[in-house]
């Protein structure tokens, strides 16, 4: 039995129709035979509404409730990927940033993940549950809420795969992986079959946001395998492995 993350971003989970396609990929991994953590991102656009409603009662808001409020998209996200999962029949619980709980630094709108309990998903992962967990949030010893910067979701999901020892970290998204350059600026780019952590660190210090550069250092320091792929049509996508086993791979 493989353990197997999976992250879901924003046009992943855009709409209600979105949710029930997600809930019939993880229903998938799950019936093959595999324990499965979902990691979700806010609905499209959620998260820049909710800055901007910050922005309209002032133009410099408190970076602690600022995290307290944008945090919240990714608590809908999770909570109705469970119910969905729950009405098919499947036992799902949703967990926040602090219930997993994953520590963090305290710099506010920018903290970095500092450690992650893995007591609670694991138990629920042992009555056989899919568990389904908030990306992009986290909490400090004081207890407050702390979120990972714009696109964190991607370092939750390759953090929490490093934590638990999951076997592959699947970044869904709304590419079929990783190209060249971005396919919506440069129409010749093309995907990558498989490519280094150091290669798409590099891309993404370049500025491709196709993953949060947190994200790729964490897989890169604990050796986690990621694959980027579309929700909408999988495929192989992308993956990212050790410049070593690229090698072998080529
Ligand atoms: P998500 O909401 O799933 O996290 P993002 O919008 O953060 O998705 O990242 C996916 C987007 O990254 C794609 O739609 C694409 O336009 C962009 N992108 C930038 N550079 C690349 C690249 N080299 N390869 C693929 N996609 C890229
Ligand atoms: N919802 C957050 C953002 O829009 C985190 C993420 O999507 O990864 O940046
Ligand atoms: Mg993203």
């Amino acid at each position: 039995m493989a353990l197997i993350v999976e992250k879901y971003g924003g046009t992943s989970v855009g709409s209600i129709e979105r949710i029930m396609a997600v809930a019939d990929r993880v229903m998938e991994t799950f019936n093959a035979g595999n324990q499965v953590i979902v990691v979700l991102s806010a609905m499209a656009g959620e998260t820049d509404r909710l800055i901007s409603l910050a922005r309209e009662v002032s133009p410099n808001p408190d970076p602690r409730e600022m995290d307290v409020l944008i945090s919240t998209g990714e608590q809908v996200s999770i909570a109705l990927l469970s119910i969905t999962l729950q009405s098919r029949g499947y036992l799902a619980k949703s967990f926040t940033g602090s219930q997993v709980s994953v520590h963090t630094d305290s710099v506010h709108n920018k903290a970095r993940i500092e450690k992650i309990d893995t007591q609670n998903i694991q138990q629920a992962l042992d009555k056989g549950q899919i568990v389904v967990v908030a990306g992009f949030q986290g909490k400090d010893n004081e207890g407050d809420i702390t979120t990972l910067g714009r696109g964190g979701s991607d370092t939750s999901a390759v953090a929490l795969a490093a934590a638990m020892k999951a076997d592959e970290c699947r970044i869904y998204t709304d590419v079929d992986g990783v190209y060249t350059a971005d396919p919506r600026i440069v129409p010749d780019a093309r995907r990558m079959a498989c490519i280094s952590y150091e290669e798409m660190l590099e891309m993404a210090s370049l500025g491709s946001k196709v993953l949060q550069i947190r994200s790729v250092e964490f897989a890169n320091k604990y050796k986690v395998p990621l694959r980027v792929l579309s929700s909408f049509n999988p495929g192989d996508g992308t993956l990212i492995i050790d410049e070593d086993e690229e090698m072998e791979q080529a």
